[in-house]
């Protein structure tokens, strides 16, 4: 079944692609980007909002066949815990009849600091009767252990941040290959991030 790549994607940006790439390849699966409704940690001024993170997505997985955008947090209530998130998604294939590539469950993507949190997720408990959880890393990379992470697999990564993204833009400097171009195009004609 797919995995489920989670984030602000504020915005989406060429590290993020090469990671889902790797994943995709490594897995020989489908990977769905999930925006986050909410941005519990990020200051709310100069940020996009989730509609336009997941236009920006939908723009930079076009064209792809192993890449696709999973908007349903956009439609849950905040805050929105991933096992929450998780649940409503297996509910939504269960009623659509088992689509998302057949098989059985979702994979969820997790960077190293993210697994880092694992143990203090919202209804941990459930996770494994709704996902399996894999790791991606840079080589090298330090890898919690953890009962529930199922696989680590390594990938490529790029000094690359959305964070980074946005304070170039705040100073007016170019971002071309930090994002695909139709997301370029997009954060100019909508004036974010300035
Ligand atoms: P910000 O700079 O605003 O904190 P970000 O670039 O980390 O954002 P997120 O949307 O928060 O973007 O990232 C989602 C996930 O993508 C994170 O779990 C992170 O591990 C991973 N990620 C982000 N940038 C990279 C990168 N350059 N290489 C590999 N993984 C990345």
């Amino acid at each position: 079944m797919d995995a489920l790549f989670g984030g602000s994607f504020d915005p989406v940006h060429v590290g993020h692609l090469i990671v889902a790439e790797a994943v995709a390849e490594a897995l020989g699966v489908r990977v769905r980007f999930l925006p986050a409704r909410e941005q519990p940690f990020k200051g709310a001024a100069h940020v996009a909002t989730p509609e336009q993170r997941a236009e920006m997505l939908a723009l930079a997985v076009a064209g792809n066949p192993r890449f696709a955008v999973e908007p349903i947090e956009l439609g849950l209530p905040v805050p929105s815990y991933t096992v929450r998130t998780l649940r409503a998604l297996v509910e939504r294939e269960m009623e659509e009849g088992g689509g998302g590539g057949g098989g059985n469950r979702f994979t969820l993507l997790l960077g190293a600091d993210a697994a880092q949190d694992l143990p203090q997720w919202y209804e941990v408990e459930s996770l494994p009767r709704l996902a399996d959880v894999v790791v991606f890393a840079r080589p090298g990379a330090t890898i919690p252990t953890h009962r529930l992470i199922t696989r680590v697999i390594e990938v490529p990564t790029v000094d690359v941040s959305a964070s980074g993204v946005r304070t170039r833009v705040a100073a007016g400097r170019s971002i071309r290959y930090w994002v695909p171009d139709a997301v370029r195009e997009y954060i100019a004609a909508h004036g974010l991030y300035r």
